[in-house]
């Protein structure tokens, strides 16, 4: 025990042994957070205050629950299955599976990802004749899913106007599409199981009864609904031990709620208040920038971060004229690093938005230097990957009609529109899902469909008493899928990814200890504790033992649980030592030996929808503050003058968030070629060698773009009222030139040269 706590400074040791009592533990970025959680829990354990069924954790993402899982197994080495350690999505599909009769859903409820709920939405819409430019599928995602977040029903909103009632309406019917086809959203999870804990005191009592510490990390983020469901699940005699930052609060554009940190020191009477000052990750360079960033903020708590660490290498900035000099740029930092020895997993690629990727992607498949995207095009969103799953859905399911849908005429079965508006026809009619409305069709339409029941019955008869793999092996064979891909011409790669889809089972069964023998559907045996009738036998039997997942769920279920849950985090071929490229959003909680921060540009990051508002820009700021902070050694910060993105050519200022940084941590790679965004003064910087030759590339100018004689597509210049600013495009000659100039937080003008007076930078 000693051991556990030994390397812990003063503060953290007395957050670790705090009384079981609630706490907030308010720390910036790198303080050990999230070290001290974990430490805390094996020091309950150890010490026997607790019994791993007395304690739950939420983490932000399930591969931190995976980290502090593993990192408690060296802690305290414990069967730490049965710990309910996960997010807030994971937990509540653990509770939902244990009393999904109390909670009205079918036992084998499939999850909607993202993508699926956009389907299903439209989906919804085209069969009850919505307009869906009148009513984008989009917005209704958001507005249902904003709906969830506050715990509002369709059937509680008061709608202010038609437009409004139209949106609630079609959520009221979305919410019944759903309940009708057995499957659930992110939000559902969560509102689901807050209603299931409010309607039912004897299942809430009991497990405010069972949970005597919960621990949250990254607690800035909660959202409303979150906070909600902790309160449920929290009794008189629960600890909550809360972690977080609020310099790192970058989810209010879903519903997060830093005043939660507030609301939880009233409601939970917390008086137990500790902070933490000490960075352990970055070096001091690094920090300084990142407390300097910061600073610019005005709603903050207010904290302070020092380092005992060196200042260490300055922070490199590399100032591009385009996106692929950036990405040439980077390529070059990145083999000097690896030169010098650090491996490529320790190095991370961040960017603001998801679209940047591409282009970074390109220059490393091109180096030849491997590299995993982490979001982006995930391996379970890939088209071939969600077909399989979707069979295999419709296995567990049949009455996934969105699955159902996906497959029912893919590989080309001769299933067209026709038919399958028939079967909706008569789905509606007869109150059935589309699955059960097949009998109801007759003729050719019915012929057709009946060979797709033919083949789904075949499989879940074959499979019956088979493990995982050889379960999805066969439906891959079966459904066609692995045939149909065979004869495609570039098919060999989504091949190679159903195949990757098997390993993917065989790795995740043993990971979440399911014996590899077990069959892959539900046996009775399995469902003997949930099925008697009374919650409290399952609620009992997991009290005592620990029951872990395998228990409460079959192997397909759980699987396809992780694909829909799990899918955003990772791809397939961990494993391999590769560069990592994420968003910056999903590096929260991370740390790398060495960090890009790519695309600081006004407009792009600042990102242009968030930068006109005060809050949305200090949001965006918190942002880069995370950035930051994830760098332990080495930072690199770029941008690009121009850069080719949703298939537009722009002409970039650079952030502004570099005019927050001090100037004596950074390192300009570049003479300073263009301007900051206006109003920023003039940087005095000493003069570095001149770019690279690949640099030396002529800009590209769209056609459409005039030229002038005495100005320039590119060019910085000067406005009296409006600051510097890019121009984007000339036209006209002679006296008679007009020019669109991007004055980035001023926006775009179009100026008549001959009038403004403009002067070249
Ligand atoms: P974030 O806000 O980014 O989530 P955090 O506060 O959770 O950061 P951790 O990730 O827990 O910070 O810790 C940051 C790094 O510092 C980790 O590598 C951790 O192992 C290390 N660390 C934390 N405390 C100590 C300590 N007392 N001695 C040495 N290293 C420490
Ligand atoms: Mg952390």
């Amino acid at each position: 025990m000693d051991n556990m706590l030994e390397n812990l400074n003063p503060e953290q040791l007395a957050a670790v042994t705090l009384p079981s009592q609630s706490a907030l533990i308010l720390a910036g970025a790198g303080s050990g957070k999230t070290r001290v959680l974990t430490t805390r829990i094996a020091w309950l354990l150890k010490t026997g205050q607790v019994s791993t069924s007395g304690i739950m954790a939420v983490t932000f993402t399930n591969k931190a629950a995976k980290e502090m899982m593993s990192r408690l197994s060296t802690l305290f080495p414990a069967n730490t299955r049965g710990l309910w350690i996960g997010t807030f999505h994971g937990l509540c599909n653990r509770l939902l599976r244990l009393h999904y009769r109390e909670a009205a859903l079918p036992q084998a409820f499939n999850i909607l990802d993202t993508q699926d709920q956009l389907s299903t939405i439209k989906r919804l819409l085209k069969t009850n004749n919505i307009d869906d430019e009148k009513f984008p599928p989009r917005n209704l995602m958001y507005f249902i899913n904003g709906a969830k977040e506050r715990g509002f029903r369709a059937s509680v909103i008061e709608a202010q106007d038609d437009y409004e009632r139209k949106m609630v309406e079609l959520y009221g019917l979305y919410e019944e599409q759903c309940q009708r086809e057995g499957v659930v959203d992110f939000g559902e999870l969560l509102l689901r199981s807050c209603e299931l804990l409010e309607k039912n005191p004897v299942l809430r009592e009991h497990y405010q009864e069972r949970f005597r510490h919960i621990l949250v990390d990254e607690f800035q983020d909660t959202n409303n609904l979150q906070y909600k469901w902790l309160k449920l699940m929290a009794g008189n005699n629960t600890a909550i031990f809360a972690v977080g930052d609020d310099d790192q609060s970058i989810y209010a554009f879903r519903g997060a709620n830093v005043g939660n940190m507030l609301s939880f020191q009233h409601d939970f009477n917390v008086q137990n208040l500790i902070r933490l000052e000490q960075n352990y990750r970055s070096h001091g360079n690094i920090l300084e920038a990142a407390n300097t960033l910061i600073a610019h903020n005005t709603h903050r708590l207010g904290k302070n971060l020092h380092t005992d660490a060196g200042e260490g290498e300055p922070i490199r900035v590399c100032e591009a004229p385009s996106d692929l000099n950036e990405v040439q740029w980077i390529l070059d930092e990145v083999n000097h690093l690896i030169g010098d020895g650090m491996s490529r997993s320790e190095i991370a690629v961040l960017y603001r938005s998801n679209a940047q990727s591409r282009v970074i992607e390109h220059g490393l498949f091109s180096a030849g230097i491997p590299y995993r995207v982490y979001g982006g095009l995930r391996f379970f969103e890939r088209a071939e990957i969600k077909h399989a799953i979707a069979y295999l859905q419709l296995i567990d399911n049949p009455d996934n009609n969105a699955a159902f849908l996906r497959v029912v005429n893919f590989p080309a079965r001769g299933i067209g529109a026709r038919t399958v508006e028939q079967l909706q026809e008569m789905s509606r009619i007869h109150d059935v899902s589309l699955y059960g409305a097949i009998p109801y069709v007759s003729g050719k339409a019915g012929t057709a469909l009946a060979s797709f029941v033919r083949i789904i019955q075949t499989i879940r008869a074959e499979v019956k008493e088979m493990n995982l793999p050889s379960l999805i092996q066969t439906t891959l064979e079966k459904s066609g899928l692995l045939l149909h891909y065979q004869s495609e011409k570039e098919g060999a790669d989504r091949i190679e990814n159903l195949e990757q889809l098997v390993s993917a089972a065989t790795l995740f069964l043993s990971e979440e200890g399911f014996s590899l023998e077990a069959p892959a559907l539900l046996t009775e045996k399995m469902t003997d504790g949930l099925n008697a009738g009374n919650p409290l036998l399952a609620v009992d039997s997991v009290i005592g033992a620990d029951i872990p997942l395998p228990m409460i769920m079959s192997p397909l279920a759980a699987f396809l649980t992780h694909a829909s849950l799990e899918a955003g985090e990772n791809q397939a071929d961990e494993g391999q030592d590769a560069l990592q490229l994420m968003t910056v959003h999903s590096a929260k909680g991370l740390e790398f030996d060495a960090v890009f921060i790519t695309g600081l540009e006004e407009g792009l990051f600042p990102h242009e929808n968030s930068a006109r508002e005060e809050d949305g820009l200090e949001e965006e700021r918190r942002l880069m503050y995370v950035a930051i902070t994830r760098a332990k050694k080495r930072l690199y910060l770029s941008y690009a003058q121009t850069r080719m993105l949703h298939g537009q050519m722009r002409y970039n200022l650079s952030s502004r968030f570099f005019s927050e940084l001090p100037d004596r941590n950074l390192k300009w790679l570049t003479p300073r070629k263009q301007s900051m965004y206006s109003g920023i003064p003039q940087r005095k910087r000493e003069p570095v060698a001149q770019f690279d030759k690949s640099f030396a590339v002529e800009k590209q100018t769209p056609a459409s773009f005039g030229r002038n004689s005495e100005w320039r597509i590119g060019e910085t210049v000067f406005h009296k009222k409006f600051g510097e600013g890019v121009i984007v495009s000339l036209e006209g000659q002679g006296t008679a030139v007009r020019a669109n100039i991007n004055f980035g937080r001023q926006g775009m003008k179009l100026l008549d040269l001959s009038i403004a007076k403009l002067e070249h930078v």
